[in-house]
């Protein structure tokens, strides 16, 4: 080949690359395409094509190497530059208050004129798995799961599947090394799609988002990583050198996104703890249409001076909170089942329960459907079980705990008379309801009709 022609080639091949790579980002990251699938699968075959023609310009940050070939053999260990610490958590505004006096204010009085409300960044807090994502001249080297904080494990060949997780990064002086902190989660709307089709499938479900993320992570082959619906939120930054670091938090997350790199939308700067608060409220009411799942919202300190001046303890950074939302699923006892009779005459047993706070709601009462439920899942009073509430949904028992369950945890049958008028009960062969074969007698049918 002469060399003039080489050049050509290698031209053809860059430009290739780069517009596949534009065309991911507008999809990806903007969530707004510019071409058309088959615009892009013609591209995509074009460099397939033209790699395979020509190896010695195949490089490993090409669009098409995103899905490695064949699986790794075992993670390996990756100490972080910088640890990945965890976020203290505030559960409530009280405990948001205090924290803002402990770690905030107080220490910033010698340094800081106090008395001005402090400027927070404040982002969603989602429910996925953290990552720590390596740029070296601008080329993605490095993808690594949190792990213990101080060291996690390279994922590299799964993170370089997710499309909005540039390759490269944008702009012409990207910094010598560029650590970014971010989030890969499992989009709801994604979530639901992948579970529907792993059941008609037959094949194994995914618990959560979170757990459908942090699952699909540690896959050893990438292929499989590839077929699942990752997203990603960059957040923060690890080891920077070669880069002069913004002042602020929101800056940062600007000069991210200018790289490419992927941030929520639904980050703002709020003032103090009013402020805080305010964002809290905001987001709750938004969290069941957001896109995504989160369990809690985080404010950090916005300025990066201030920041460094907090510093960290052993296990937190001390300009940053988690202010979590109440929990969706808590445990409790069983106190006694008891039969509802409804209006047809049906019983329907229902728990009672030792009140527990849940979903931001009192729960002292969890509806079993039918007396076959009570079977199938095997619940007697004295049991713990797992209570869920999510949203405006009416809460419901999802496990009972065999292994802490009683010596004396007593089994309920179906009673054999109504509990309101004693008439014999009737169950009709095949059946899986109980019903008071009292009729009109029985109050509780006429009542309700
Ligand atoms: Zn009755």
């Amino acid at each position: 080949m002469a060399p003039k022609n080489e050049k050509v080639v290698f031209l053809k091949l860059e430009k290739l690359r780069e517009t596949i790579e534009q065309y991911n980002f507008a999809y990806y990251v903007l969530d707004d395409p510019v071409a058309s699938d088959s615009e892009y699968d013609r591209l995509m075959r074009q460099l397939e094509a033209l790699e395979e023609k020509y190896p010695n310009f195949s490089v490993l940050n090409s669009p098409s190497q995103r899905v490695g070939v064949r699986p790794i053999r075992e993670f390996k260990e990756v100490r972080h530059g910088l640890p990945m610490l965890s976020l203290e958590n505030a559960l409530s505004k009280t405990e948001l208050a205090n924290w803002l006096d402990r770690r905030v204010k107080r220490p910033l009085k010698a340094v800081e004129v106090a008395g001005t409300d402090i400027d927070f960044a404040a982002e969603p807090k989602l429910d996925g798995a953290a990552v720590s994502v390596r740029y070296e001249k601008g080329l993605l080297v490095l993808g690594c799961t949190r792990g213990d904080g101080n060291i996690g494990e390279d994922i590299t060949h799964n993170i370089r599947t997710i499309r909005a997780v540039p390759l490269r990064l944008k702009g012409r002086h990207p910094p010598s090394v560029l650590e970014v902190r971010g989030e890969v989660f499992m989009p709801k709307a994604n979530f639901m799609e992948y579970n529907a089709q792993a059941l008609e499938k037959d094949e194994k479900l995914f618990v959560n988002p979170r757990n459908a993320a942090a699952g699909s992570l540690r896959q050893l082959d990438p292929r499989l990583t590839a077929q699942r619906p990752l997203d990603i939120f960059f957040y923060g930054i690890g080891d920077v050198s070669g880069w002069n670091t913004p002042d602020s938090h929101s800056e940062l997350l600007k000069k991210l996104r200018d790289f490419g790199l992927k941030t929520c939308h639904d980050s703002k700067i709020v003032k103090g703890l009013q402020g805080c608060l305010d964002y809290y409220s905001s987001i709750s009411k938004k969290r069941d249409d957001l896109p995504y799942e989160i369990d809690g919202v985080v404010y950090k300190v916005d300025s990066l001076r201030i920041q460094s001046e907090l510093g960290l303890s052993r296990r937190h950074p001390n300009w940053a909170v988690a202010h979590k939302f109440p929990p969706q699923e808590e445990i409790t006892i069983v106190k006694s089942i008891e039969f509802q009779v409804g209006r047809t005459g049906a019983l329907t047993p229902v728990a009672r329960l030792h009140p527990v706070f849940v979903g931001g709601v009192t729960v002292s009462n969890a509806t079993l459907h039918n007396v076959d439920e009570l079977k199938r899942i095997d619940i007697r009073v004295g049991d713990s079980v797992i209570i869920s509430r999510a949203g405006d949904v009416i809460p419901k028992i999802v496990k009972v705990l065999r292994e802490r369950r009683p010596k004396n945890a007593s089994i309920v049958d179906a009673p054999r008379s109504c509990p309101i008028c004693s008439s014999d009960t009737i169950r009709a062969e095949g059946e899986t309801v109980v019903r008071c074969g009292g009729g009109l007698i029985c109050l509780a049918q006429l009542k309700e009709r």
